[in-house]
């Protein structure tokens, strides 16, 4: 847990939001703002600034499985992931997440 990090308050129950997966290591919840019909961010539980520092070895693979299994699971077989990685790239917060966007409108 970061200080005053959003997404690890979300992580943590700190501030609610619907997850609409999840499984030990990931979570993924609705963008505040959307920019597609559907936009999704899979979020690690674990506090990590963004992909300069992420684990790959350990879990990147995890991290696109989590991506594959909850657009299976939520019928989106078309998408696009993104992640942004500093500031200078668009990153404005600072706790990793991938980008999922989709026209598929969720029911
Ligand atoms: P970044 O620019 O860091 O890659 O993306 C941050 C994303 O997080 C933005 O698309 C923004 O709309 C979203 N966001 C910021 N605060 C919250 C929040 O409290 N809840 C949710 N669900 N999304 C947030
Ligand atoms: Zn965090």
């Amino acid at each position: 847990m970061e200080n005053n990090c959003i997404f690890c308050k979300i992580a943590n129950g700190e501030i609610k939001s619907d997850f609409l997966y999840e499984n030990d290591n990931f979570f993924v919840i609705k963008d505040l703002h959307p920019k597609a019909n559907t936009h999704l961010l899979l979020i690690p539980k674990k506090h990590v600034e963004n992909l300069n520092d992420f684990d790959a070895v350990n879990y990147g693979a995890e991290l696109i499985s989590t991506i594959q299994d909850v657009t299976k699971k939520l019928g989106i077989e078309s998408y696009k992931t993104h992640i942004n990685t500093g500031k200078d790239a668009g990153q404005e917060v600072f706790h990793l997440h991938v980008h999922i966007l989709s026209n598929v409108k969720l029911t």
